[in-house]
């Protein structure tokens, strides 16, 4: 199935309603039937059929089935948030008494769901160098059910081979599991290497327009039905339809967006990494980068999220540097039309400090849909300032 089918026709029938060219938003709740015998048929099937909206809904449902397909997965379920996601899936995996492994240094709320959360059930984890695939084979023990990746990783990007890590877990009976957000699954699809779900933080880029919290999960039809009758229904971290709605819009311009940062993003890395003011880029394609050869091997094109050190005496001067900025604006998350940059100094001031090992004068940037010129004009005004 190609790109544009799957964005602009999969699961729309549009004789269903009306011929309208852009689905409906379906704001209601329950669904009505007309038969006894109607009614038991849907509650069967809750999982493919409107029956209640916490287990199916037709607008949804037609975001389902694209995200599914842009995956290469048999089945998507549409989570309220990225951690959502990720949670019914990581727990769909484990009960009291097993053990994960997880790849070092993923995104915070992963960290959180893993030691705060399922450790008060009993389930423990290891975190390891995800940069040698040798280390999640020496870290499993005999209740290891779940390796947890992320590739790249949030913040400093490291990658995994995960062709290499699928080897060893499937050898060892264990299930796969990655967050997929930073490569979307127009750059790296997962499924077809052998992972068994498949997550991102859908506030990123597949929806791309800083508007919605949400999350997706893909996997096998076999585990979707676990995980539909468990997570899914029981705990009920459901997207709304009219945020399914916005979501499906941002999804049309994808492949464009992601187009788009492919060209500019590697740009803005080349100004830095020749910049004197910088001491260290993280970006999977930087010239400089030891895993290079994995990221071109895995990542089909640049995506716009790096990081970088500056060359600073004090916070302050990192935060000079930041407020001085125009076109990057200072916030949290990525994905979206407009270029962020996260300071790290900003964490190094608070109390939990000592819960990151990140260097203080770290800048998280993420490059959006401006000019490369604009955005690199930007960059040489803030370092005139330090
Ligand atoms: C933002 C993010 C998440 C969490 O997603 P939410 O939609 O904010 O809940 C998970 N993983 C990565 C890599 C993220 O950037």
């Amino acid at each position: 199935m190609d790109l544009s089918y799957i964005i602009n026709h999969l699961g729309e029938e549009r004789e269903s309603y009306f011929r309208a060219a852009v689905p409906p938003i379906i704001q209601s709740n329950n669904f009505i039937f007309k038969t006894a015998e109607e009614m038991r048929h849907a509650l069967a099937h809750e999982m493919d059929e409107p029956f209640y909206t916490r287990g199916n809904n037709p607008t949804v449902s037609i975001l389902r089935k694209k995200i599914a397909a842009l995956e290469g997965a048999e089945e998507a379920f549409v989570f309220a948030s990225g951690s959502a996601a990720i949670a019914a899936g990581v727990m769909s995996a484990v009960k009291a008494g097993d053990h994960i492994i997880c790849v070092q240094k993923p995104y915070s709320w992963t960290t959180k769901l893993l030691n705060n959360l399922l450790s008060r059930f009993d389930v423990s984890s290891t975190y390891v160098d995800g940069s040698d695939p040798q280390n999640f084979e020496a870290a499993i023990q005999a209740n290891t059910r779940l390796i947890v990746l992320e590739s790249p990783n949030s913040i400093t990007f490291e990658m995994q081979d995960i062709e290499a890590v699928v080897a060893i877990a499937k050898k060892h009976n264990i299930l796969t599991a990655i967050d997929n957000s930073y490569a979307t699954p127009l750059n790296q699809q997962p499924i077809k290497m052998g992972v068994d779900m498949v997550m991102h933080s859908a506030s990123k880029y597949l929806n791309g327009h800083s508007d919605i919290i949400a999350g997706v999960l893909c996997c096998s039809r076999e585990r979707a039905e676990h995980i539909f009758k468990g997570e899914y229904m029981t705990l009920g971290g459901i997207i709304s339809p009219n945020d399914a709605w916005l979501m499906m819009r941002g999804l049309r311009t994808l492949p464009i967006r992601m187009e788009r940062v492919s060209q500019t993003t590697p740009k803005v890395v080349a100004f830095l990494e020749n910049h004197p003011q910088v001491e260290k880029v993280y970006y999977p394609f930087a010239q400089t980068n030891p895993q290079l050869e994995l990221a071109q091997k895995y990542i089909k094109k640049p995506t716009g999220q790096f990081s970088m050190t500056l060359k600073a005496n004090s916070v302050e001067e990192v935060d000079r540097f930041c407020n001085e900025l125009t076109y990057f604006q200072m916030a949290c998350s990525w994905g979206g039309h407009e270029s962020l940059i996260f300071p790290m100094s900003v964490l190094y001031t608070s109390a939990n400090y000592s819960e990151t090992t990140l260097p203080w004068n770290l800048i998280r940037f993420y490059v959006g849909l401006e000019e490369a010129d604009i955005l690199i004009a930007d960059l040489q005004k803030a370092f005139e300032c330090i």
